[in-house]
């Protein structure tokens, strides 16, 4: 178990290492996959590394207090840089977007970038895939503009429907019904479908998984059951406070009719569950929930999302230590050809793995070289 007294170390020192640029990259043609054989698909984009909320399990308050060292806004990486950097990415295979954080819609004028990131086309000429998680606290007032920038769907994170179990995981004091309000707001503004994440923690919202399942059944959501991951090294992680997929399942089982649905895409991170009708089979209309079970049951064989940090780290892992800083070259005065070459060599030497080999104990969580914190990556 992290013992408490390691909350109080400040984060900087791990943001500012950088990983040496492997030289070697596959030749120019070459479909791109990592020493796995894992294409390269998703780019998760952290905007910004702040956020209103201090969900215990992301951004605990000891640590992230009032005189936290948040990322100054020169090291940002500016619209015009992650735009660039993305069309660089789609080059080598990237369909799919999403923006996250910390909060996405807390970074000033978010519209703007995804106007500039809807105008990128695929080789074939395809737009992209671009999507958006966020805690939903600011949606309602930002639904409208962000479907008019041509952001295409939302993530809404939300832990229960019940104010006192969601105001103390928030830690701020915020109502289920503004972000309930959030939700509307993006389905009205045509943001769909829109999936809802739920983090589950054994003793605290594990009493409102059929709540929160009755609630979004036949709602055109889907509720996507995530177990608390050792991500971060601030969150004092214990395995005894993961409710593994399989209970939360069995729970589900005991109260509506679920029938196994197939993965939508290669590389898709939840099992899908469909709610059955009268017929016992898949009914549409009443929707589908996910169980994301990155703890008991780790899915890096097809992990095909690379992570880029607010101020410009690559990072090829939800749970590594240290990124590529792609930053340097774009304000080095790097071509883009150097730069693609660069991201195609980072991602050929790829052989990040860690929920598996957590999963079959040749790692220890609480052991080896400090982790980045889920609010600096993006979830
Ligand atoms: N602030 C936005 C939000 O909460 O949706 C986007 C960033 S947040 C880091 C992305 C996702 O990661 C959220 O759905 C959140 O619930 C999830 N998350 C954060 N810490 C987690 C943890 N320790 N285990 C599992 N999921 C976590
Ligand atoms: Fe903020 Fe999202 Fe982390 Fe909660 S999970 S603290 S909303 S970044
Ligand atoms: Fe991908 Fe790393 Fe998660 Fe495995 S542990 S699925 S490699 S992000």
């Amino acid at each position: 178990m992290a013992a408490m007294g390691e909350r109080n170390i400040p984060l900087i020192d791990q943001r500012t290492a950088g990983l040496p640029i492997p030289a070697a990259a596959p030749a120019p043609g070459q479909e791109l996959t990592d020493t796995r054989g894992r294409p390269l698909h998703d780019l998760r984009i952290s905007v910004t590394d702040r956020c209103n909320f201090r969900c215990t399990y992301c951004m605990p308050k000891e640590v992230f207090g009032a005189d936290y060292p948040y990322l100054p806004h020169a090291s940002l990486l500016t619209f015009e840089e992650i735009t660039r950097l993305a069309r660089l990415f789609i080059a080598h295979g990237v369909r799919k977007i999403r923006l996250t954080g910390g909060e996405p819609l807390l970074r000033k004028n978010v519209e703007g970038l995804i106007e500039q990131l809807a105008a990128l086309r695929t080789p074939d000429g395809e737009p992209l895939d671009i999507t958006l998680t966020t805690n939903g606290s600011l949606l309602a007032r930002k639904a409208r503009a962000l479907a008019a920038a041509g952001l295409r769907r939302v993530t809404v994170s939300l832990d229960s429907l019940d104010d006192a179990v969601f105001q103390r995981m928030n830690d701020v004091g915020f109502p289920v019904r503004e972000v309930l309000a959030g939700i509307e707001a993006a389905q009205a503004a045509g943001l769909a479908p829109i999936k809802v994440n739920m983090v589950v923690k054994r003793g605290t919202n594990a009493h409102e998984i059929v709540p929160m399942a009755r609630h979004f059944r036949g709602s055109g959501m889907a509720l996507r059951f995530i177990e608390y991951m050792d991500v971060g090294a601030t969150n004092g992680w214990r395995m005894d406070e993961v409710l593994p997929s399989a209970e939360v399942l069995r729970r589900l089982q005991a109260e509506f009719a679920l029938v196994p649905l197939a993965h939508s895409a290669p590389g898709e991170t939840a099992e899908r569950w469909g709610h059955a009708g009268a017929d016992g089979r898949h009914d549409p209309a009443l929707g589908e929930i996910g169980l994301i079970s990155s703890v008991t049951r780790p899915f890096c064989g097809d992990c095909n999302r690379a992570r880029l940090s607010t101020e410009g780290r690559l990072y090829l892992c939800l749970f590594a230590s240290q990124g590529y800083d792609l930053r340097a070259l774009l304000r080095g005065g790097a071509s883009d050809e150097a730069i693609g070459h660069a991201i195609g060599a980072i991602w050929g030497h790829r052989a990040d793995r860690y929920s598996e080999l957590r999963a079959s104990g040749r790692l220890d969580p609480h052991s080896g070289e400090r982790r980045i914190e889920m609010s600096y990556i993006g979830g």
